[in-house]
């Protein structure tokens, strides 16, 4: 059987930063991955812009997913963090998701990771409280693989669920998920005529409308509106989706617009069937839009759709009931933790999962920041396992502030490290030692306040 220091489940973004951050301990790492690519919803599935870096000036996220923006910028594939213009968050990061996907293969491969693409978690060997084995399924059939430790990148957290780690799903009443979303991404949308309806109708974008100075510059632009056509042809039954509006983002690449406005209600990503179902609703919704864009959306009339998916995006699905569970409170209040491994600035973005609506819930201060602590990323049942991405230890109010892509990157960093020293020491991750974790996370230029 082939062994390994470290074994992590998914190379989304949070498991590529962990195999990073690991692989650049001397660990030796493996990453199984569903499909054929690495960065995981955030290249997989039309995500963009990342949000977000900062908090008012204030980079908090550093480290791994400022080198790899640093090197996109560097190719010409981001325009690096550039001002929200609706203000949401203090910056935004629009990127070109090919040019990451290529950068991510190429990093991994310098850091000598081993990537197996193509490559589902089957099944999870477990011994008193820690895990033997896993075995993994692709083109060669059934393989058992083992390491020292393992990480649980996979997002919906199959790993930690098989080897029997204690989880939640869903909010607690009904155990319900926010909304699933099939992305769509257009190019040749005339940005020119988008942008001169916007200004020449500011009343019709409030979210914007504050904040013309900076929808004015010459930068990518995210654009929330055409609420009273889509309620019009929500009432003439010819649009069925449980949104008001329509939400776009720009990606910087000329003509580009991500469109994040399908939702797809009471599915479940852990629930083979219920996700089958869930990619046959996104692109029948997707279809509904594409009719609603060209007719009311100023400059798609000879829009190019480049795709739908490729597969539906999940928001949050199984959740680590972790040594610390990360609450709304934490978040609102800036609770202070000794074990700190990443800050983060987005706020709680909740959307509705039983219909329309998305609440937000900001922190009083603008400009301010929370803290994540070590303890959600392992639990004390498996000694060596370690969870990461939008599946830790969080509430479900929580997890909806914490799920995006810097943030995650950030947890994946710090998971990756974490493995590392529990592999060298053989330490549970419970034990591992957080004065040289958070050392060795600054060594890796990620940015912590003091405690
Ligand atoms: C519709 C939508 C819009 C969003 N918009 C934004 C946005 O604008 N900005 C932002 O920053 N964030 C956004 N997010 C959030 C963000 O994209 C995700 O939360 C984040 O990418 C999750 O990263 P992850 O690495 O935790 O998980 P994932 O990206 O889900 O990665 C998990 C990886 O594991 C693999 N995997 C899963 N199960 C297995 C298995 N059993 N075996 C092997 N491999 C497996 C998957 O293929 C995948 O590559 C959005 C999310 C959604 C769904």
């Amino acid at each position: 059987m082939e062994q390994f220091d470290i074994i992590i489940i998914g190379g989304g973004v949070s498991g590529c930063c962990a195999a990073l951050a690991a692989a650049r301990q001397g660990a030796s790492v493996l990453v199984a991955e569903r499909d054929g690519y690495l960065g995981g919803t955030l290249t997989g599935c039309g995500v963009g812009p990342m949000m977000t870096f900062h908090a008012g000036d204030k980079q908090v996220i550093r480290g791994i997913m400022e080198e790899l923006v640093a090197e996109l910028v560097r190719r010409g594939q981001s325009p690096g963090h550039v001002p929200d213009t609706k203000q949401y968050c203090s910056t935004v990061t629009p990127f070109d998701a090919e040019g990451l996907k290529l950068l991510l293969d190429e990093k991994l491969r310098q850091a000598g990771c081993k990537v197996l693409f193509h490559t589902f978690l089957g099944a999870v060997e477990t011994a008193g409280n820690e895990i033997t084995a896993v075995t993994i399924c692709n083109k060669d059939g059934l393989t058992k693989l083992s390491s020292k430790v393992y990480v649980d990148a996979t997002g919906d957290g199959d790993l930690a669920m098989w080897a029997g780690a204690p989880m939640t799903k869903g909010r607690p009443e009904d155990g319900a998920a926010q909304p699933m979303t099939m992305k769509m991404k257009y190019c040749n949308v005339d940005t020119v005529q988008l942008k001169q309806y916007v200004l020449g109708h500011p009343e019709l974008f409030p979210a914007l409308a504050p904040h013309l100075d900076i929808f004015k510059q010459d930068i990518p632009f995210d654009l929330e509106g055409f609420d009273q056509e889509f309620k019009a042809e929500k009432a003439a039954g010819r649009l069925s989706i449980r949104r008001e509006n329509v939400l776009m983002f720009g990606t910087g690449r000329p003509g580009e617009y991500i469109i994040n406005t399908t939702r797809i209600i009471g599915h479940d990503a852990t629930d083979a069937w219920s996700l089958s179902n869930a990619e046959y609703e996104g692109r029948r919704q997707c279809a509904e839009l594409d009719s609603f864009l060209r007719t009311y959306v100023p400059g798609f009339e000879k829009a190019l759709l480049e795709f739908t998916g490729p597969t539906v995006g999940v928001r949050g699905s199984r959740q680590l009931v972790g040594q610390y569970t990360l609450t709304a409170q934490d978040i609102l209040e800036r609770t202070v933790f000794p074990d700190t491994i990443v800050h983060s600035a987005y706020p709680i973005d909740i959307h509705n999962p039983s219909g329309e609506g998305t609440a937000s819930t900001f922190m009083s201060k603008r400009g301010t920041y929370y803290s994540i602590p070590y303890g959600v990323l392992y639990c004390p049942e498996i000694r060596n396992l370690l969870v990461t991405g939008r599946c830790v230890s969080a509430s479900f109010e929580a997890q909806a502030a914490i799920r995006t892509t810097p943030t995650v990157g950030g947890l994946g960093q710090a998971a990756g490290i974490a493995a590392a020293l529990a592999a060298q020491t053989g330490m549970s991750a419970a034990d591992v030692d957080i004065s040289q974790l958070r050392q060795r996370l600054k060594e890796q230029n990620v940015y912590l306040d003091e405690v």
